[in-house]
């Protein structure tokens, strides 16, 4: 492990598996994890609920100061609750098809990124934490020790995706799920405003082949000689 508390930036296309990574890495550095997708859809749906149009940025803006986004950990169940207004929305913002389809569009607005970005700073402060999102490595913390930049092919990503959400007792399809992935891929990534994209720096995770097991123990390996390098 690195003596000094690092900065982990996880970054990739959507249900890549950043947030498993994430966690996997956070339990067992003893570090803080922030799924900021989650902070996206808690906006989203604060929008929903409210017939906030979307496509009027100024409406949006005007309606940031009234969200407030929290987390709460669960040190039993090892989990995160995203708490909206005090509103524990977790398992809302995750199946709610609505904040799936709407989501990039309200991440595209600048207002909303500048809105959340500096809360991510703000948590990132002390170090210490694995942040996993689109623009993590290179807009939130350019600095960051370790950047990851998680990628797997299409296919793969909708079928996990749909076995998370048919867990979760979400009646839905492949086709829906692939279409509604390659979707926000395409306009996270065409987006005038911190496209997604993979950092200079960052190294690149192709988990296609790869469970998750392995996946973590390929990544400790990296942490493993940033120790030795001194990060
Ligand atoms: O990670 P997740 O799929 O939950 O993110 C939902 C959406 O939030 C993404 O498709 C993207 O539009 C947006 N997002 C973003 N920047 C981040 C994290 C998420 O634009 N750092």
């Amino acid at each position: 492990m690195p003596e000094s508390k690092i900065i982990i930036a996880i970054d990739g296309y959507s249900s890549c598996g950043k947030s498993t990574l994430a966690k996997q890495l956070a339990k067992q550095l003893g570090y803080r994890f922030i799924d900021t997708g989650a902070m996206y859809r808690a906006v989203a749906l604060y929008l929903l609920k409210n017939q906030i149009d979307i496509h009027h940025p100024e409406m949006v803006a005007e309606a940031l100061p009234f969200i407030k986004i929290d987390f709460s950990y669960n040190a039993d169940t090892q989990t995160q609750q995203t708490l909206l207004n005090g509103e524990n929305v977790e398992q809302e913002i995750r199946i709610n098809p609505r904040v799936a389809s709407v989501v990039s569009d309200v991440s595209a607005i600048s207002e909303v990124r500048r809105f959340l970005v500096k809360q991510q700073q703000e948590l990132g402060k002390e170090k210490g934490i694995v942040m996993d999102g689109r623009d993590i490595g290179t807009v939130v913390f350019p600095d960051a020790e370790l950047k990851i930049f998680v990628t797997a092919q299409p296919t793969v990503r909708a079928q996990r995706r749909l076995d998370e959400l048919k867990a979760k007792g979400q009646q839905t399809t492949a086709e829906e799920v692939l279409a509604n992935l390659e979707k926000r891929d395409r306009i996270d990534s065409t987006r005038a405003d911190s496209p997604l994209k993979k950092a200079a720096d960052a190294i690149e995770l192709d988990n296609t082949h790869l469970n998750r097991q392995e996946q973590f123990d390929l990544v400790m390996t990296w942490i493993k000689q940033l120790k030795q390098t001194g990060n």
